[in-house]
């Protein structure tokens, strides 16, 4: 019972999520957390769509994810969810505002650059929106993840432990943008990490081990 999801592993399969029962109210902020290989990744890939079940099913605002096919998943994807990873994925060819407006005009936006500019500035980037990723600091490319994540204004943001790669001042300013930006829009915000301190800003604290809850609550 609940989501399961095997992977074809070297030496066979993997059970890497071994029957996930979780509804995440909209508006709601989730600290997932657990020890490296519990399964945090795959359950949050599971959620945004970027991986199917195995077994049992994934609903998004009234979308079953795993029955929908390719086309109309990624345009759902698009419209509905923002993700950010602990590796910021931006386009290296791409300047900071390029990056930004990608994704509203794959989905036809007129007015992408305007839009993405407004939220670089958001972000505190209005002076390096010409700049590409290896023109700017780890915080900065992380910004540049988070503006170009809540551009499209989703309502489910997904973070993959976003401030992992950063040190202390920068994980702390990202993570009040991400919190901020959360507040704002009154996104759904489900958030990996492997930091106590930074689960219990969340609304809700979820513990995998193993594949499994092992833990759901509210922070202490
Ligand atoms: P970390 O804190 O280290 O990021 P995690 O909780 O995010 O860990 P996952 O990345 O979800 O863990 O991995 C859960 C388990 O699934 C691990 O045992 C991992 O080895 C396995 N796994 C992940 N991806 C694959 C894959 N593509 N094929 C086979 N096994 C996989
Ligand atoms: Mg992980």
């Amino acid at each position: 019972d609940g989501a399961q999801l095997t992977l074809a592993g070297n030496a066979g399969p993997v059970e890497v999520l071994r029957g996930i029962t979780l509804t995440v109210e909209r508006g709601q902020s989730v600290g997932l957390i657990g020890p490296s290989g519990s399964g945090k990744s795959s359950l949050l890939m599971l959620m945004g769509g970027l991986e199917r079940p195995t077994a049992g099913t994934v609903r998004a605002l009234g979308h079953d994810l795993g029955a929908m096919d390719e086309d109309a998943l990624a345009r759902f994807r698009r419209g509905s969810m923002g993700v950010v990873f602990q590796s910021f994925h931006l386009i290296p060819t791409m300047t900071a505002l390029e990056n930004v407006a990608l994704p509203l005009e794959l989905a036809g936006a007129a007015d992408a650059f305007d839009r993405a500019e407004a939220e670089l500035r958001a972000v505190g980037l209005g002076h390096r929106l010409d700049h590409v990723p290896a023109q700017l600091s780890g915080g900065e490319q992380q910004r540049v993840a988070l503006a170009r994540a809540v551009v499209s204004r989703p309502e489910i943001l997904l973070a993959d432990e976003p401030t992992g790669n950063l040190d202390a001042a920068n994980g702390a300013a990202v993570m009040d943008l991400l919190f901020d930006l959360r507040d704002r829009h009154g996104a759904t915000l489900i958030m990996v990490t492997h930091a106590p301190e930074l689960a219990a800003r969340c609304d809700r604290v979820v513990r995998l081990l193993d594949g499994r809850i092992a833990a759901d609550g509210v922070a202490a």
